[in-house]
């Protein structure tokens, strides 16, 4: 197996550490976390220099009404201190993870960059879902000071700024209204504070408000190939086109429910699709938009990757395929050490 430095667009492992039983939540990370996708050992053994930590708020008590109209497709909206609650919580970990010494919060792709030389895990502080942010933006100068750099305007459901897609296959993302007012002044107001903007689980109508009202690239951390598995989740034709008209970035999502022509939750999905999606991205995108975004700790996996030490192996299928060095590497990790420069600073 090659030993490629990369850079991972998406895991969800600081849920899976909030969730997890008992009072020290960093050790399990530190140490070694059985059932988990990624922990520092395999990070440090598999190749993995730095990556989108995600905090996404998952639904708690206080959870509102399912919106009108989108009930049948869409989980309950999430009150914004609930969000609060959670976020703030994997945010903690986060920073005693800093505070350890696992990894660095880096705020700029020169942090980023020092990081990895320093052989410290690279993190960028990412929100999936913008609930813990209040229409005032007040918690977003907050959440800001503590290292945020990264924000997902939706996870799949619909919030105060914008609506996200359902877990659908075999639809259109082109599903449910745009951005709200608060939306747009949200893309406005991480455009001017150097936050990146993250499309991945948005609907159609709030992607094209995002593409009018942004001037940074186009960003989808951890979405595919609509035209190869037709999920509401990946992107389709004219996205693709928007992101490479942005010099934007596509992550490769790993999901295989993302992955595969039938939709079907099959841990038996070759590495050979994940690459047929990394053909079509880099005939979209060209040859700077193509980069990773795993989804480890938020879905199933091919058992032909199994968790972060895998990656090797789809680089590998790469190199097989005929891409040389040098593109490997983009796609691995200078994409978005590139987009990130453009996006953060
Ligand atoms: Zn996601």
């Amino acid at each position: 197996m090659p030993n490629i430095p990369f850079f991972d667009g998406h895991n969800d492992t600081l849920l899976k550490l909030w969730m997890a039983e008992g009072a020290d939540k960093e050790k399990p990370f530190i140490e070694g976390m059985a059932g988990a996708h990624i922990d520092l050992p395999r990070a440090k053994a598999g190749g993995m220099v730095g990556g989108f930590f995600a905090m996404f708020p998952p639904p708690l008590k206080t959870a509102g009404p399912p919106p009108v109209g989108l009930s049948e497709n869409l989980p309950p909206l999430l009150a914004w201190a609930d969000a609060q609650q959670s976020t703030n919580g994997m945010a903690s970990i986060l920073l005693r993870l800093e505070r350890a010494g696992a990894l660095a919060v880096c705020r700029s792709a020169a942090e980023l960059r020092a990081a990895i030389d320093a052989g410290t895990l690279a993190s960028v502080f990412h929100i999936e879902g913008a609930e813990a942010i209040d229409t005032d933006f007040r918690s977003l100068d907050v959440l800001y000071a503590a290292g945020l750099r990264s924000v997902g305007l939706v996870w799949s459901r619909q919030n105060a700024f914008a609506t996200g897609v359902p877990f659908r296959h075999n639809v259109d993302p082109d599903i449910g209204p745009g951005l709200t007012d608060a939306g747009k002044e949200l893309v406005r107001v991480c455009n001017a504070m150097g936050v990146m903007l993250d499309m991945s689980h948005l609907n159609a109508a709030g992607f094209r408000d995002v593409a009018a009202i942004s001037d940074k690239p186009i960003v989808a951390t951890h979405s595919n190939v609509h035209a190869i598995c037709p999920h509401a989740r990946n992107l389709v034709d004219w996205q693709l086109a928007a992101i490479a008209e942005s010099r934007g970035v596509v992550g490769l999502n790993y999901a295989v429910g993302f992955l595969r022509p039938d939709g079907l939750f099959r841990a038996d999905t070759e590495i050979e699709l994940m690459v047929r999606h990394v053909d079509a991205l880099v005939e979209a995108l060209g040859e700077d938009g193509v980069a990773l975004g795993s989804d480890f700790d938020g879905a199933m996996m091919p058992e032909a990757i199994g968790d972060i030490t895998g990656v090797q192996k789809l680089l590998q299928a790469l190199l097989d395929k005929g891409y040389g060095a040098d593109l490997v590497g983009k796609i691995a990790l200078g994409n978005w050490l590139s987009v990130l420069e453009r996006t953060i600073g």
